[in-house]
């Protein structure tokens, strides 16, 4: 594995691991075992690989892979706590009608498909399902893992209609330089994980650091998405108007679906205009202060689009990195509950105003005046910015090489979102909980959304921390949703949070999803064990959420 200071110093480089260039692929017969039990022999996975090859034809060696490595990269992630489960092929289609008779051969012949665009979601989102019953240590199912890497074109920038339409391999990165390559006013705001795609990022209805200002991906910035549905049919959700209120929301319905759905194979983006930014950064006593003084700041309808928690102990990691690599001019942050604040506005002139106004509030909430720092140049922004942007691979990086013996840190990040008042008294038994049990987890939090990680960082192959890290984990999200919140607020579901649905939703709620389920995808191809738990695998805190109190 990388070393994190390193990584610490290659944030951007990330998306283009993620995000690698067309190759030639080749493509090996097969020795798939039946999808309805591990010990069958069956031909259906053969059978499903014959016909993609007829599909493909001279493309098959470019469209079709079962090489090693393509497998691995599909079925194992290192962001993920699951047991690696590889699939038997990986289609790279280069149309929707491609992808129409992906989902075909994969229906026919009952092969799970598992969709895959940036690789970067944190859940095992796109492993390879196992047969049911048989948990974490069963055989792989065979399956088709459909990557969207010859599907990354940006079809269209309408400037004047202020749209881009894209293909489900286009990064948000992606997306953005090619705006400013164009020289556009516009830009993509929601930012996910470096090296992210569109595929991805509106499957899992996932945000970033703009969420308090421009929403998520469940929010008005989709217009539509065209999607190919399991039946082999191909819908376009609604137009491309601003609004509609033709009908209930169509393309709401695939937005956080996790590939269970439908393959989307197209998506028409609303862009915004690119804005003055500047940046504040200001430590707190508590976590609870700092956390009073962001909804201050927003409830002022001061004009942020980011406002970020970082606790002392990822001050401490970010200091210690930045000492450790000499990679930041920047001078070191008091180790306290700090804010990052980002403004955006249409001028300098209003950008400092918001500043001016956002220093008074703070300073009225405790802030320490001898923490503050304003941006006052791009420069600056970028500088304090980078402290913001580090944070996940500085953490890492406290733990590297530290015990003799023990392996290279691996991360968990949790992603529990509560109202925004009750964000500290979450964070407070969270830490509790952390301290109490000798782990360690700086936090990192979209304050102004209640959304917070804690990221556990332990060695790899460490089977008792990663215990103890798996209960504290299980805990926060229990106490998330009895607090009225979730057990994810971006990253989703995958198979990792699944068990703490119907906690969350109430079994009503789950069961119309498991309806709908049942009616768009009747044979279960779609993603088979992403999102919806096995029957009988719920998991309910002790109290449960209001939501599933009021709603079963
Ligand atoms: C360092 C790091 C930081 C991160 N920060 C954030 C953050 O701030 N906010 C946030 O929301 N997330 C964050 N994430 C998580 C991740 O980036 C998001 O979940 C992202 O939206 C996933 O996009 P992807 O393209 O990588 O999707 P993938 O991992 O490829 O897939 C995610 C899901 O979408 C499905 N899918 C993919 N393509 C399609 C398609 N065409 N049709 C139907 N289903 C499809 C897959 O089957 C899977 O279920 C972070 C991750 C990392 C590693």
């Amino acid at each position: 594995m990388a070393s994190y200071g390193f990584l610490f110093g290659c944030v951007f480089s990330v998306g283009a691991f993620y995000l690698r260039s067309p190759t030639k692929k080749s493509i090996a017969p097969s020795s798939a075992s039946s999808p309805t039990s591990p010990s069958s022999a069956s031909s259906s996975i053969d059978a499903a690989i014959s016909n993609l090859r007829t599909h493909f034809g001279d493309r098959a060696s470019i469209c079709l892979s079962t090489d090693a490595t393509d497998l691995e990269s599909k079925g194992f992630s290192s962001w993920c706590q699951h047991a690696a489960s590889l699939p038997s092929v990986v289609a790279f289609p280069e149309s929707t009608d491609d992808v129409v008779a992906i989902v075909n051969a994969a229906r026919n012949h009952g092969v799970p498909l598992l969709p895959f665009a940036g690789g970067t979601s944190l859940e095992a989102h796109w492993y390879a399902p196992r047969f049911e019953g048989e948990g974490e240590s069963g055989e792989t199912r065979p399956s088709i893992s459909v990557c969207f890497e010859r599907m990354a074109e940006i079809l269209e920038v309408d400037e004047e209609n202020g749209m881009a339409r894209v293909q489900p391999g286009v990064g948000w990165q992606d997306l953005n330089e090619e705006l400013k390559e164009r020289g556009s006013r516009l830009f993509w705001p929601i930012d996910p994980g470096p090296g992210a795609c569109f595929g991805g990022m509106l499957a899992t209805g996932g945000s970033g650091t703009g969420a308090v200002r421009y929403g998520t991906m469940k929010g008005e910035l989709v217009l539509n998405v065209t999607v190919v549905l399991p039946s082999g049919k191909v819908i376009k959700t609604r137009s491309d108007a601003r609004k509609s209120s033709a009908g209930p929301d169509l393309t709401r319905l695939f937005l956080g679906s996790e590939g269970t759905l439908g393959v989307i194979t197209e998506a028409t983006l609303r862009l915004v205009p690119r804005l003055e930014e500047s940046v504040t950064t200001v430590s707190f006593p508590t976590v609870e202060d700092a956390s009073k003084a962001a909804r201050a700041v927003l409830y002022k309808g001061i004009a942020v689009s980011s406002v970020e928690l970082l606790d002392e102990v990822m001050i401490r990691s970010i200091n210690q990195a930045s000492s450790q690599t000499g990679s930041s001019s920047r001078q070191p942050l008091a180790e306290q509950p700090s804010l990052f604040l980002k403004f955006a506005g249409s001028s300098p002139a209003n950008v400092k105003e918001d500043q001016r106004m956002a220093r008074e509030v703070v300073l009225e909430h405790k802030a320490d005046p001898a923490t503050l720092r304003i941006s006052s140049s791009p420069q600056e922004v970028e500088e304090l910015w980078e402290a913001r942007k580090v944070a996940l691979w500085s953490a890492m990086a406290s733990r590297e090489g530290k015990e003799e013996g023990k392996g290279q840190p691996r991360a968990w990040t949790t992603d529990v979102c509560v109202p925004v008042a009750r964000l500290p008294d979450l964070v407070r038994r969270l830490k509790a909980d952390v301290a109490e049990h000798g782990l360690f987890a700086p936090i990192v939090g979209h304050v102004g959304d209640g959304n917070v990680h804690a990221i556990f960082v332990y060695p790899d192959g460490d089977s008792e921390e990663l215990a103890a890290v798996t209960e504290s984990v299980h805990r926060m999200v229990e106490w998330a949703q009895q607090l009225g919140g979730t057990c994810t607020g971006e990253h989703g579901v995958g198979r990792g949070k699944r068990e703490f649905l119907e906690a969350e939703l109430g079994s009503g709620t789950l069961g119309l999803l498991r309806e709908i389920k049942g009616l768009i995808d009747p044979e279960g191809v779609m993603n088979p064990g992403a999102l919806l738990p096995p029957k009988g695998s719920e998991r309910r805190g002790e109290q449960g959420s209001p939501l599933a109190k009021h709603a079963t």
